[in-house]
């Protein structure tokens, strides 16, 4: 029945690569979520990232050039996604780009196209701990935080000297949103969706397979109806049976929701008519296969007759989409993260040399607590253990072995370093620490993801399950 035009057979789940896989911070029952909502914009809808974020910093630049009176010169700038990640935080008032662990200590740091050394950023950042009560600090999370990191370095390197950091970044700042908000991009899309937009059969079968399981589906986008129509048409309709379009996917439509207010205020409800995008005040209950403006969590939950704990809401943003849907409206959430996809891969291949890493690490670790066993001894003989050390080494012998082990170790941990990004390392790690992003989504996703499509892999009735826990 799923087999439909242009699917392919997914994978069984203990088949699944790494970076197809679902992965747990809370126990998701599948088998007990009777509604899926989705974001749309980079979650039910794919886009090339790059000529994306081109266009916004395009359209953030020509703002500053007309409104903030930059010169013409300014358009000379290209975005460039060498020196950004995602994940990144501004410290506007040194006008760097950071990353920081799950801790908040600061562990790598870029100034204008200048990448600090390991002893710079920690002589830099020595006692600071990044808080975002802080207003010095800015979490780079828009839509098009990519864009705004570039921008933002390439303004610093530019006007070191001639202008304040925080003002520097505020510019930014207002540019991306207002080329985000004037409808400059979306106008570019919908003209030739088939630049932007990327096409993938996979996604109309999954949402085929969880309609046959019997889920029903919600779409809530902050993206206005005008372009949500679109899109949505252009990546489904080619996909489904003939006669059917994405809107039969759906029970309900919830278009300009303005997450995360959506999930944590009670906005009212509008009702959209279709064929011309007007607007209607609604009156009485929400109704099945209607298209609605702004509104609320609450109402949604209360038209599909469920509790928070059976909606599942998959979306890409970790603010608007996952953070606030968790902890005020409490549905189940699923982060969509598109650069795992890349990452895992990454991570697979390089599963040799970890794991030959980890192998002499105990062996050092075994080493260094012999070591500090015979320090203990030595201040102290009565700390000797009652049953004494293995076999003895000398301090020296000791520290010379650990020493080699280190000269092995090197090379090793830069061979597995260079399969990320040659600064920034890893998206989830930070050297051997999680990541500030890693924290969030454990926090606060109670799943993450590359692609929506890897729902396939499992069926709509999975138990998915954290890791097992463990001491070591
Ligand atoms: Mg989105």
């Amino acid at each position: 029945m799923l087999g439909g035009m242009n699917s392919r057979t997914p994978a069984a789940p203990w088949e699944l690569p790494l970076n197809r896989r679902i992965f747990v911070s809370r126990t998701l029952n599948l088998n007990a979520i009777r509604a899926v909502g989705f974001d749309m914009d980079y979650t039910l809808v794919l886009y090339d990232e790059n000529k994306l974020e081109n266009l916004a910093f395009e359209g953030a630049v020509d703002f500053l050039v007309r409104e903030r009176g930059y010169p013409e010169t300014l358009r000379e700038l290209k975005f460039s996604s060498d020196r950004v990640v995602r994940g990144l935080v501004a410290d506007k008032s040194l006008g760097n780009l950071v990353k920081i662990n799950r801790f908040g200590y600061v562990k790598a740091a870029l100034h204008g196209d200048h990448f600090y050394s390991r002893d710079d950023v920690r002589r830099i950042y020595a006692n600071q701990i990044v808080t975002f009560l802080d207003p010095r600090y800015e979490m780079a999370h828009t839509l098009f935080s990519l864009s705004t990191c570039s921008l933002y370095c390439q303004l610093v390197k530019l006007y070191e000297g001639k202008a304040s950091f925080e003002e520097l970044y505020r510019h930014v700042d207002e540019a991306i949103g207002h080329a985000h908000r004037q409808g400059f991009l979306k106008s570019r899309i919908m003209a030739r969706p088939q630049d932007f937009v990327l096409l993938d059969p996979d996604y109309a079968t999954t949402l085929r397979m969880l309609r046959s399981f019997g889920k029903r589906l919600v779409l809530v986008t902050n993206s206005e109806w005008e372009f949500t129509q679109a899109m949505m048409s252009y990546s489904y309709d080619r996909y489904l049976p003939k006669g059917q379009t994405w809107r039969d996917l759906f029970e309900l439509v919830v278009v300009s929701a303005a997450k995360p207010q959506f999930f944590t205020e009670r906005p009212r409800f509008y009702e959209v008519i279709p064929e011309s995008g007007h607007l209607k005040n609604l009156r009485g209950a929400l109704s099945a296969g209607s298209i609605y403006q702004g509104g609320n969590a609450a109402e949604v939950e209360s038209f599909l007759g469920l509790n928070r704990g059976q909606i599942l809401y998959v979306g890409d943003h970790v603010y608007s989409d996952v953070l606030l849907s968790k902890k005020s409206s409490k549905w189940r959430t699923m982060l969509v993260i598109t650069e795992l996809e890349s990452e895992l891969a990454a991570a697979g291949r390089a599963q040799p040399v970890l794991a030959k890493v980890r192998e002499l690490m105990v062996q050092k670790e075994e080493l260094e607590l012999r070591l500090s066993y015979h320090r203990r001894v030595q201040a102290d003989p009565s700390f000797r253990g009652h049953e004494g050390p293995p076999q003895e080494m000398d301090e020296s012998s000791l520290k010379s072995e650990i020493s080699k082990l280190d000269t092995q170790l090197a090379p090793l941990i830069r061979e597995y370093e260079s399969q990320f990004h040659p600064y920034w390392g890893e998206l989830l790690w930070s050297g051997n620490d999680k990541s500030h992003l890693s924290m969030v989504i454990e926090r606060y996703a109670c799943t993450h993801t590359s692609k929506v499509s890897n729902l396939l892999g499992y069926s709509p009735a999975h138990y998915f399950r954290p890791p097992t826990k463990s001491y070591l």
